[in-house]
């Protein structure tokens, strides 16, 4: 790319931080790096028209994570380590709604529930002896009892006829919180260049060299935040998982209300707009969805057509209106990788499907690791 005088003077040069990826961390560490520093000269770099990966792509549940999944994280974490993902994700979301506001996140307070198939009753009966073991855990993060047990009051078919709920859950609307956020970025000051993809980074001696697919530049200092897609920058611990959602056409009179969740989490619900937003069934092909691909996989479609006609709304005429797919990542463990690279480069990465919750969190964590 042939850059003018003017572009490279006005936007690549004496670049105090540059960001790569602007999903929900890389703009927060773009936010919180301007609070600390007004006078930083901040620029954001992302692949896509828009964010391209999965902060533009999820579902929007303000979750701290059903009871079978904290049950299932007690098997490969520390208590320890449960109870800080646990106070990161309550923290983050804070963090969220304060930096944006409860209005522009259209967050609403329904509450999360877990539903359990008819057939697993041995698995609903562990989860709910386990209620009171796990609330007196939390108790310290909470302050009060998370789940308690309701009755199927949405009438769901094919389940057991009680649920968990989980009273601190929410709900956001992911294209407006994203929208908000960008928005606040370029109100701040920081430039945001879209279609730029980081190929390469060189650290030299007082500054790190930035290759893109158009042109190159140095940068005091490079903060990584690409989530799925670092491995084709940087090698971490981590793997791409692909997630797909699909969403109904409005349906008259829709009284279900909430988040829902299936299955230690790996199937997901809720109602926006008067629509059924529905996702998950990575599990059923794992290996499959270890990609950076975006795609939708038919196997996954297939049961989650299934599960919204037989479970969810059994009894309503629905169509489908559409359907994508986002890219996250996951590693042995759920904890978020956040460290420095190099002397001049940092990385925030491996949010998991927690990212609505501590995306905010880790960009701040992020961006404390390259002050002095
Ligand atoms: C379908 C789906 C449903 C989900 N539901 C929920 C939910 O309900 N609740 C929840 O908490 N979490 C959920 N998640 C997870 C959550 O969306 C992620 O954890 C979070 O968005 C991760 O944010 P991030 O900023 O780390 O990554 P991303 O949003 O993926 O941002 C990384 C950005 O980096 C860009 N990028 C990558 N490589 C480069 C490069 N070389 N150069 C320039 N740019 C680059 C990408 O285009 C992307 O925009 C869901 C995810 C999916 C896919």
């Amino acid at each position: 790319m042939n850059l003018s005088y003017w572009e490279q003077k006005e936007w690549l040069s004496n670049i105090d931080f540059t960001i790569v990826g602007s999903g929900i961390v890389g703009l927060s560490t773009a936010v919180f790096l301007k609070k600390r520093f007004p006078k930083a000269k901040i620029l954001v770099l992302e692949k896509g028209i828009l964010p391209q990966g999965a902060s533009t792509k999820n579902a929007g549940f303000a979750c701290f994570g059903s009871l079978s999944e904290l049950l299932e994280d007690l098997k490969s974490h520390s208590v320890d380590e449960v109870l800080s993902l646990l106070k990161n994700r309550v923290d983050g979301l804070q963090l969220l709604r304060q930096m944006l506001g409860d209005k522009a996140l259209d967050y609403k307070p329904y509450g999360g529930y877990e539903l359990f198939l008819e057939k697993d009753q041995e698995f609903f009966n562990t989860c709910l002896e386990k209620v009171k073991e796990i609330n007196t855990l939390l108790s310290p993060v909470f302050k009060a009892d998370v789940f308690s047990v309701v009755s199927n009051k949405f009438h769901f078919k094919g389940i057991q006829p009680q649920y968990l709920f989980n009273q601190f859950e929410g709900q956001i609307d992911t294209g407006k919180m994203m929208h908000a956020l960008i928005q606040k970025t370029q109100n701040l000051g920081i430039s945001i260049l879209n279609s730029t993809t980081v190929d390469s980074f060189v650290e030299n001696t007082n500054s790190v060299l930035v290759k893109t697919n158009h042109f190159e530049f140095n940068s005091s200092k490079l903060i990584i935040t690409t989530n799925g897609f670092t491995n084709k920058l940087v090698q971490q611990d981590l793997k791409p998982a692909r997630a797909q959602v699909l969403i109904t056409k409005p349906i008259t009179n829709l009284k279900i209300k909430g988040t829902f969740h299936l299955d230690c989490g790996y199937y997901y619900f809720r109602n926006i707009d008067n629509r059924i937003l529905l996702g998950g069934g990575r599990n059923m092909d794992m290996d499959v969805e270890k990609t950076t691909q975006f795609g939708i996989n038919p196997k996954i479609k297939n049961k989650l057509l299934n599960d919204i006609n037989q479970f969810i709304l059994p009894k309503e005429k629905f169509n489908i209106e559409m359907e994508w797919s986002g890219i996250m990542a996951f590693g042995k463990n759920k904890i978020p990788i956040v460290r420095r690279e190099n002397q001049y480069t940092a990385i925030g990465v491996k949010l998991g499907g927690m990212g609505i919750a501590i995306g905010s969190l880790i960009g701040k964590k992020v961006s404390d690791l390259l002050i002095e």
